[in-house]
């Protein structure tokens, strides 16, 4: 088994099925935002050359999960048909973060391919902030999609980045929503990635500015911590888990088992580590791959998270 000195290994798959996106969020991309999200051939795999790849890590890895990002996941015209293909190879987890704005119309369709659950990204229930954050005014579509997921019976929970001057205000809310539907909320400290690597600063808003925000309406405890979790979970007194993935403040590095890949067959061990190592061409050569994935592992970083100027959409969020 492959296996670094801190017994770390990898067990689960982030594939960024595109690294385009139809939202422009500030934490992803300085960018501004344009008419249409055009996914070119060129720089995206066909499912049968994922298939290939997700095949030849499995037989390595022994896979639990394959969790599908970007970009914008939704975007990727054939994500069914690549869900089923992933189940079939015998992954039992295939997962997705999503922005959700296309899943109204897509989720029956991803339920049946073999969906297990979503994450969807939502920072804001106000559709003024919803749109200084993302440029986009989708925020009745996604809530839309929300419900109509949860209601055919695909388990949902919600991932909210939270900044300094955007959104703070929307952190209880935010816990009422997701307590109102019984799902889970994660909020996440904003991380050092891609145009944010220098000044991410100015947008940091810490797992303690949280738990003190939400100590303004609630008492909670803390729960234990699942071995390889990106979050720490809290339980309030009137029983609602939530949780923070404080890269920052509390990085988590020690025991991640993450792997990625992204949309032009490069793998990567580390968020914090922006040096594609190529499979496509050898995804199938037992050796080559293990030297390959011994190569990502000895990426991760031993605990501290440092960030990277690549972007969250090129490797994965
Ligand atoms: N488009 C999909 C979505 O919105 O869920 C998937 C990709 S997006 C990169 C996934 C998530 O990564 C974002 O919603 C956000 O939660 C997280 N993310 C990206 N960049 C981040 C940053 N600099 N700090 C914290 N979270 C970030």
């Amino acid at each position: 088994m492959l296996v670094d000195k801190y017994g770390r290994t990898f067990n689960t798959l982030r594939v960024s099925l595109t690294n385009v996106c139809n939202l422009f969020c500030n934490y992803c991309t300085d960018q501004p935002a344009t008419e249409k999200a055009v996914i070119h051939k060129s720089n995206v795999l066909y499912t049968n050359e994922y298939i290939k790849i997700i095949k030849g890590l499995h037989l390595k890895l022994n896979l639990e999960t394959v969790r599908l990002t970007g970009g914008e996941p939704l975007l990727y015209k054939d994500i069914s048909n690549l869900i089923e293909e992933i189940r079939e190879i015998g992954i039992k987890k295939v997962k997705l973060t999503t922005n959700a704005v296309f899943l109204k119309e897509k989720a029956v369709s991803l339920k049946n391919a073999g969906l297990s659950s979503i994450n969807v990204s939502l920072d804001s229930l106000d559709p003024e902030s919803f749109f200084i954050i993302s440029k986009r005014r989708n925020l009745k579509k996604i809530l839309e999609g929300i419900d109509h997921a949860l209601a055919i019976g695909i388990p949902v929970k919600l991932n909210t980045v939270v900044m300094k001057g955007m959104n703070t205000d929307q952190i209880l809310p935010l816990l009422e929503f997701a307590r109102e539907r019984s799902i889970s909320i994660r909020f996440l400290e904003v991380m050092k990635m891609g145009h944010l690597h220098n000044s991410y600063h100015e947008l940091y808003f810490s797992r303690e500015e949280i738990l003190e925000k939400i100590g303004e309406q609630h008492q909670f405890i803390p729960m234990d911590r699942e071995h390889g979790a990106t979050a720490t979970y809290w339980i309030t007194d009137k029983k609602q888990v939530f949780g923070i993935i404080a890269n920052e403040s509390h990085p988590f590095c020690g025991d991640c088992n993450r792997l990625r890949l992204d949309s032009y067959g490069n793998i990567y061990g580390c968020l914090s580590n922006d040096n594609g190592i190529s499979i496509k061409d050898h995804s199938d050569d037992p050796l080559k791959l293990e030297y390959s994935l011994k190569q990502a592992l000895s990426q991760k970083q031993e605990i501290q998270f440092a960030g990277s100027v690549m972007s969250m959409r090129y490797i994965g969020g």
